[in-house]
């Protein structure tokens, strides 16, 4: 599979699958068998329905970090944040595609597909989720536009092979 043919396919590979109660509305990320809301009624136990997050939200909190963790010394500093999405779950996640001055609270984001580190000898590539900012006209992060950061890094993944 090419390097091009396999970036467009990540983001079905890795998708934001959630749940939702159709009891009460509530979306949940990672699904739940059960709705904490509703629990206590057991009706939600059959109204679980596999929900697709959209990936868009907002910054409601991030911090970031100067010291990083094993595997990640070659990013920092960096952004952790605390998404919440529009569909309700919080996520979190590193924000990408922008300076760490240039996050804010408030600051538009979507969920994007990328190489989060790499393992031990075996080079074992983990992908998940960061989040980047959207070109929102009227909360315009600052940084450089996304088409100069995104080209695809020359790596494959190992860990479906
Ligand atoms: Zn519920």
């Amino acid at each position: 599979m090419s390097i091009a043919r396999f970036w467009r396919e990540t983001p079905r590979r890795y998708n934001l699958g959630g749940s939702k109660c159709t009891a009460c509305g509530t979306v949940y990320f990672p699904p739940r068998p059960v709705c904490p809301h509703c629990t206590h009624h057991r009706q939600s136990i059959e109204k679980m329905v596999p929900f697709q997050l959209s990936g868009s939200g907002e910054v409601v909190s991030y911090t970031v970090v100067h010291e990083a963790a094993e595997g990640f010394e070659m990013q920092v500093p960096y952004v952790v944040a605390l998404v919440k999405t529009d569909e309700g779950p919080v996520l979190t996640g590193q924000v990408v595609d922008v300076e760490p001055d240039g996050v804010a609270i408030g600051l538009r984001v979507r969920a994007t597909f990328r190489k989060l580190r790499e393992e031990g000898q075996a080079g074992v590539i983990h992908y998940g989720y960061k989040f980047a900012p959207v070109d929102d006209p009227d909360r315009a992060p600052r940084g450089p536009p996304m088409a100069e950061v995104r080209a695809a890094p020359a790596a494959t993944d190992r860990a479906s092979a």
